[in-house]
């Protein structure tokens, strides 16, 4: 039996991926299990360890995605122009990151993006990732709005040095012009923009899986790509890097069972 699991910190029993990995692969009948693992910060390279001689490959999630580069043996270079890893693959006991959130996000948006403006909320993992989604898509330019705006600055110039893209850093609440917008902080129940005007919009929270902005772009009328969009795609990329072939339905419909079960 091939074995995976996703590590994190407080995700055991609230994380939706074992339950959507191995429903897919029940019906696709692999000899596949899938696990997940709290991890403490400084335990990381004791969890690699133990990951190359046992597992076939694991997802990453926070506050893990940046500091596990360090203890991979290789990485896509996708993974390292982000600067963070969701998801490795263990080959002859190597650990080879790659970054299935950017994946999914240029999936699922990119044809939204080509020759747009792109406002993307925060400048953690999710931003960076959502960022390269953008400059990958052909994006026109990329605003960075987060909280902490000299954050978004600094994400901006990195993205410009290193990809040769037009991008700005604002904070949360400056009016910004937009074609797509792109939710990427954890902020579900209050508005942080104004998305009239913009054509797309992409959540990144899915739980729950309905928020604010997500019911606001609704009621506009923009097309819409939802938290449990991404979370699929991103799994279902990891499920082709790892070698097996993804059942998108039955992942979408594991993972909505798990989120709308009564918490405990
Ligand atoms: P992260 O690295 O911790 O970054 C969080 C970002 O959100 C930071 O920019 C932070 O701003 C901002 N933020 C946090 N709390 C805020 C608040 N109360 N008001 C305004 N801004 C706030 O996290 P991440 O990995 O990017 O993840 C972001 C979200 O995306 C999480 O909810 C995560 O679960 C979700 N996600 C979903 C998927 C999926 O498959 N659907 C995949 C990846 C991530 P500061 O810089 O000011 O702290």
């Amino acid at each position: 039996m091939k074995l995976f699991a996703v590590i994190g910190w407080g995700i055991r029993n609230k994380s939706a991926s074992p339950a959507m990995h191995n429903a897919s692969f029940r019906r696709k009948g692999f000899d596949a299990y899938y696990m997940a693992f709290d991890v403490p910060k400084g335990s990381l390279g004791c969890f690699t360890d133990l990951a190359r001689f046992n597992l076939a490959g694991f997802n990453v999630t926070i506050p893990h995605k940046e500091e596990v580069l360090k203890y991979l043996d290789g990485a896509a270079a996708d993974a390292r122009a982000i600067g963070a890893v969701n998801t490795v693959k263990v080959e002859r006991n190597l650990l080879v990151g790659y970054n299935t959130d950017y994946l999914a996000v240029y999936r699922l948006a990119g044809a939204h993006m080509a020759g747009a403006e792109v406002l993307v909320l925060g400048a953690g993992g999710a931003a960076r990732a959502a960022a390269y989604a953008a400059v990958k898509a052909g994006a026109a330019r990329i605003t960075l709005a987060n909280r902490t705006r000299e954050r978004a600055e600094a994400l901006a110039r990195e993205l410009a040095q290193k990809l040769g893209v037009e991008a700005r850093g604002a904070g949360l609440g400056e009016a910004v012009r937009a074609d797509v917008i792109i939710n990427a902080t954890p902020v579900w129940d209050t508005p942080l923009v104004d998305l009239r005007g913009a054509r797309a919009y992409v959540e990144f929270v899915y739980n729950p899986p309905e928020t604010a902005l997500l019911r606001e772009a609704k009621r506009l009328g923009l097309a819409v790509v939802d938290g449990i969009d991404i979370l699929v795609e991103q799994g279902a990329a990891a499920e082709e890097i790892w070698g097996l072939e993804p059942d998108r339905t039955t992942m979408r419909r594991a993972a909505a069972e798990f989120l709308a079960r009564p918490p405990g």
